[in-house]
């Protein structure tokens, strides 16, 4: 096949031929989707910045697209019996050659090496159930056992996984409970926040990073902005709750384009490193 069926990651498909063009949300640019992929998914005319998977941003940041992945076989289970779950699940396992939404494991950058994660958001939203918890968790122990800086990159707007209930909510102590323990052994943790984080993520593991990055323009939240506009009948300023105004108001360290970050993160692992860190792989 010449190229995947797939929903465009953003832009309206009706209004442009489907397969090879994109219509870009933010400036209205139609974008041959080649180029696209060449430019990282960055609009090359305003800088928007479209969402990719976890596979694309495994090529962007580590060496030569390289991955050690941890506990590849974890899959979800249906512990309350909830509507549709299991189907929801084979369907997302289909369209993404992944078995939950999050990917873990060891990897480099420029030579550093690290303890990864990253959520995907094309698997149920990149939402928190029990696999993607554990997951997350056993990747923060593994980077306290090794001795390893611990980088996790959020693409999560479904938040807690509600089909799962109460064992998606306590994902988010668990995983903040290992970050608590990595701290106290002095091991740098990176946030890198994409387009959306909310919910149980951004409210457990996504925002405790010593630093803490953001793509630009990305949701990042706990409720979203009409839900709140409805809560307290009050329009909300421009721009609330995105990348920037997160850094205006010191709840983030940076924003950096998806072009940069791969450098801004071995940067940061070099200062690590001048600061007297050593991880016991290196
Ligand atoms: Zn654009």
């Amino acid at each position: 096949m010449f190229f995947k069926k797939k929903k465009p990651l953003t832009g309206k498909k009706k209004d442009i031929p489907e397969g090879l063009w994109l219509k870009c949300k933010k400036c209205g640019e139609i974008l041959y989707k080649k180029e696209l992929d060449n430019n990282l998914w960055v609009c090359p005319k305003c800088g928007a910045h479209f969402r990719i998977s976890s596979k694309i941003y495994i090529n962007l940041l580590f060496d030569n697209g390289e991955i050690e992945e941890l506990d590849v076989d974890m899959e979800s289970i249906d512990p309350l019996g909830f509507p549709k779950y299991k189907d929801k699940l084979k369907n997302s396992k289909a369209k993404t050659s992944l078995k939950d939404g999050v990917i873990s494991g060891k990897a480099f950058i420029g030579g550093f090496p690290v303890a990864f994660a990253i959520t995907d958001f094309s698997f149920m939203g990149g939402s928190m159930g029990s696999v993607v918890g554990e997951k997350i968790a056993r990747l923060i122990r593994f980077g306290r056992e090794q001795r390893l800086p611990v980088i996790i990159l959020t693409s999560s707007g479904g938040g807690a996984r509600m089909q799962e209930g109460i064992f998606s909510l306590m994902q988010m102590a668990k995983t903040s409970a290992e970050l608590a323990l990595l701290s106290k052994e002095g091991i740098p943790y990176i946030n890198i926040l994409t387009h959306p984080t909310m919910a149980g993520v951004m409210a457990s593991f996504a925002s405790l990073g010593d630093i803490i990055i953001a793509e630009p323009e990305a949701l990042l939240g706990f409720t979203g902005p009409r839900v709140i506009e409805q809560t307290i009948r009050q329009k909300l300023p421009p721009g609330f709750q995105r990348s920037e105004f997160l850094l205006e108001h010191g709840m983030i360290d940076m924003v950096v384009s998806r072009k940069e970050i791969r450098e801004v993160l071995i940067s940061l692992l070099r200062m690590f490193n001048y600061a007297g860190f050593k991880s016991r792989a290196s």
